[in-house]
């Protein structure tokens, strides 16, 4: 029987400053990479949930995924926006928007969001 190692990112992360798994799997099957080339190594892409993120659902402040990107560049851009709170307040919000070319599926955001249960950043 075969089993196959995945990364359960709303329990855990790839740490962007480690190479650790690459370099003591005895078998090989993670391949043995420089820092330089595991952060570029894409091991998925995260994607939002506008259903369940606060500032898109709920109206509430949260920047907590963007903050965690380790991407220099980050893989997550905030976009201003001015929306209709429940309250009838005109008020305006940082939304956040995954950019796909430059996620390497990390997965801090997701194990970061702090939603209960199910996070709203998901890989
Ligand atoms: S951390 Fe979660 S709730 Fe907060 S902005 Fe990101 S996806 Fe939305
Ligand atoms: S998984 Fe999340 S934190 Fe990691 S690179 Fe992609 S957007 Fe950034």
């Amino acid at each position: 029987m075969s089993a196959l190692a995945q990364l359960e990112t709303r329990l855990s992360y790839c740490d962007y400053s480690c190479t650790s798994c690459g370099q003591i799997c005895p078998s090989g099957a993670i391949t043995k990479l420089s820092l330089n080339d595991k952060q570029k190594t894409i091991i998925g892409t995260a994607r939002i949930d506008k259903k369940r993120c606060l500032p898109w659902t709920e109206d509430q402040e949260c920047i907590v995924c963007e903050e965690m990107c380790p991407v220099p560049q980050k893989a997550i851009r905030l976009e201003e926006r001015i929306v209709v709170h429940s309250s009838y307040e005109i008020i305006t919000l940082l939304q956040p928007t995954v950019v796909p070319d430059l996620c390497i599926g990390c997965g801090i955001c997701e194990y970061k969001c702090p939603l209960d249960g199910e996070s709203a950043i998901r890989i």
